[in-house]
C-alpha cells in the first residue's frame, strides 16, 4: 500500500512511523522545514496524564499511549521522556481533579487525595493560595515534544519506502480519488491521503471548518534562580483550576525551561498570522502565578511563545474517513500530543487492514475502547 501524508507534524510522522514499519510505502509533504517551528507539535515539552475528568475513554487510552511510546524510543533508541507525577489543585468550587479521581476509580487507576496541611510539606515551593483540595498521582510526565520531532522526521530520513518532502506546501486534496496537488502544479496519488495539517486543515478541508476551530495560545517559560530551578527540576508537574484562569506547569526536566500555561481555548486567530504575544496576553496567568508559587517574585518571564491549534466543542478528537480514499487526523483541542505515537500505530493499522473507518473514528474520540479489531 502507499499512502500520502499531509502534515509533518507529532500526527502526520507517527503514522508515517506505523506505516514504514509495518513495510508500506509513505511520501509526506511539509509546507515548511521538518520539522516546522510554526507546528503545534513544536515546543520543548507537552505533558501526559492519566486525569481527564470525566473524559473516561481518554483516561483508558493512557496506559496504551505509554505502551506506543515506549515502541517508539526502541525504534528512535532514546526515550524522551521524564516522570514527573500529576499534582491537580482546585478550589473555588472547581471540581475537575475530584471528577478525574472518580472516573479514574472505576477504571483501576488510583488518584489519592493529599490533606492540605501536607501540602507544604511535599511541595514547599507551593504557596497555595486559594486551593481547597489537592490530588496527587504518581503517572505522569513531561514528553520532550520537540526533540521527538525531530529525532523521528530524521528516522524516517533513514528508512526505505519513504519519501520526506520538506518545504512542499500541498495546495488542494482529492479524497475520493487519493490525490493531492502541490502549491507548484505537482499532482501526486497513492492509495489514500491522510490529512494531518494541524491548524491549517481548514484551508485545505473548508468542509470541516465548523467543527476545528483554530485556537491561539501563549505560553509563558520563565527565567528563575537556581535554587528554585534545582527545586522544581524535581517535578511536579501541575495542573491547576480555581477559578477564572485554569493554569497547567510543566516543570523543567532534563535542562528544558519552566513553561506556564492556561487552559482556556482562545478560539481566535489564525496560525498563519504574526505569532508576537503581549503582556495582556499573560496577565492573568501571571497574576494567578502570584499567589500559587512560593517566591514567584524572583521569577522573570523569559519569553512568550504562541502556538495554533484547532478546538473542536466536545474536545474530542477527529480521526476521520470522510471520502473513499482519504482521512483526516486532527488528534487537537490541545491534548493531542500525548497521544500522537499511538494514533499513527493505529490509524497505519487501520489503513493496512481495512478495519472499520466508523469504528476507529470512536474510538479516536475516545468513545470506544480498546482499539477496533
Ligand atoms: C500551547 C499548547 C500546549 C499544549 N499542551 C499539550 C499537552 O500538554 N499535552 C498534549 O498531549 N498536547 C498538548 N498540546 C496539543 C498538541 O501539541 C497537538 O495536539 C499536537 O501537537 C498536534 O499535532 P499535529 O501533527 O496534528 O499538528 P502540527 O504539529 O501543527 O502539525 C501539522 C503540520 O502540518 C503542516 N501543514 C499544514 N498545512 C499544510 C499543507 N497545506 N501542506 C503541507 N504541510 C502542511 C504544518 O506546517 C505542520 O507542520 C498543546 C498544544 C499547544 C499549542
Amino acid at each position: 500500500m502507499k499512502a500520502i501524508i499531509v502534515g509533518g507534524g507529532v500526527m502526520g510522522l507517527s503514522v508515517a512511523w506505523g506505516l514504514t514499519r509495518d513495510g508500506h510505502d509513505v511520501e509526506l509533504f511539509e509546507q515548511g522545514p521538518l520539522p516546522n517551528p510554526l507546528a503545534s507539535s513544536m515546543d520543548e515539552h507537552r505533558l501526559i496524564r492519566h486525569p481527564y475528568g470525566d473524559q473516561e475513554g481518554y483516561a483508558r487510552l493512557i496506559d496504551d499511549a505509554y505502551a506506543a511510546w515506549e515502541l517508539m524510543w526502541g525504534d528512535l533508541g532514546q526515550r524522551l521522556y521524564a516522570a514527573t507525577g500529576t499534582l491537580a489543585l482546585t478550589g473555588n468550587g472547581a471540581d475537575w481533579a475530584e471528577r478525574s479521581a472518580v472516573t479514574l476509580a472505576t477504571i483501576g487507576k488510583s488518584m489519592t487525595e493529599l490533606p492540605l496541611a501536607e501540602l507544604p510539606r511535599r511541595f514547599p515551593q507551593i504557596e497555595g493560595q486559594g486551593i481547597e483540595r489537592a490530588f496527587w498521582m504518581e503517572s505522569g510526565g513531561v514528553l520532550f515534544a520537540q526533540d521527538i520531532v525531530t529525532s523521528l522526521a530524521g528516522y524516517l530520513a533513514r528508512q526505505p519506502g519513504i519519501r520526506l518532502h520538506p518545504h512542499t506546501p500541498v495546495r488542494s486534496v482529492d479524497l475520493e480519488q487519493g490525490r493531492i496537488t502541490t502549491e507548484s502544479g505537482a499532482v501526486h496519488a497513492a492509495d489514500v491521503v491522510v490529512v494531518a495539517a494541524g491548524a491549517w486543515v481548514n484551508r485545505l478541508l473548508p468542509g470541516f471548518g465548523q467543527r476545528l476551530i483554530p485556537s491561539r495560545q501563549t505560553v509563558i517559560y520563565f527565567d528563575m534562580p537556581a535554587d528554585a530551578r534545582a527545586a522544581w527540576a524535581k517535578g511536579p508537574m501541575i495542573i491547576e483550576k480555581t477559578g477564572d484562569v485554569g493554569l497547567y506547569l510543566v516543570p523543567p526536566m532534563e535542562g528544558r525551561g519552566l513553561k506556564i500555561g492556561d487552559h482556556e481555548f482562545s478560539r481566535t486567530g489564525d496560525p498563519m498570522d504574526e505569532r508576537t504575544a503581549s503582556e495582556d496576553d499573560i496577565r492573568p496567568l501571571l497574576k494567578r502565578c502570584r499567589s500559587l508559587l512560593r517566591g514567584f517574585d524572583r521569577w522573570r518571564t523569559d519569553r512568550l511563545k504562541v502556538c495554533f491549534y484547532t478546538v473542536t466543542d466536545d474536545e474530542r478528537f477527529v480521526v476521520e474517513r470522510p471520502a473513499a480514499r482519504g482521512w483526516i487526523m486532527s488528534p487537537c483541542s490541545g491534548h493531542g500530543f500525548k497521544f500522537g505515537a499511538l494514533m499513527g500505530l493505529e490509524l497505519a493499522r487501520t489503513l493496512a487492514s481495512g478495519r472499520d473507518a466508523k469504528a476507529h473514528a470512536r474510538w479516536a474520540a475516545g468513545l470506544e475502547v480498546p482499539a477496533p479489531t
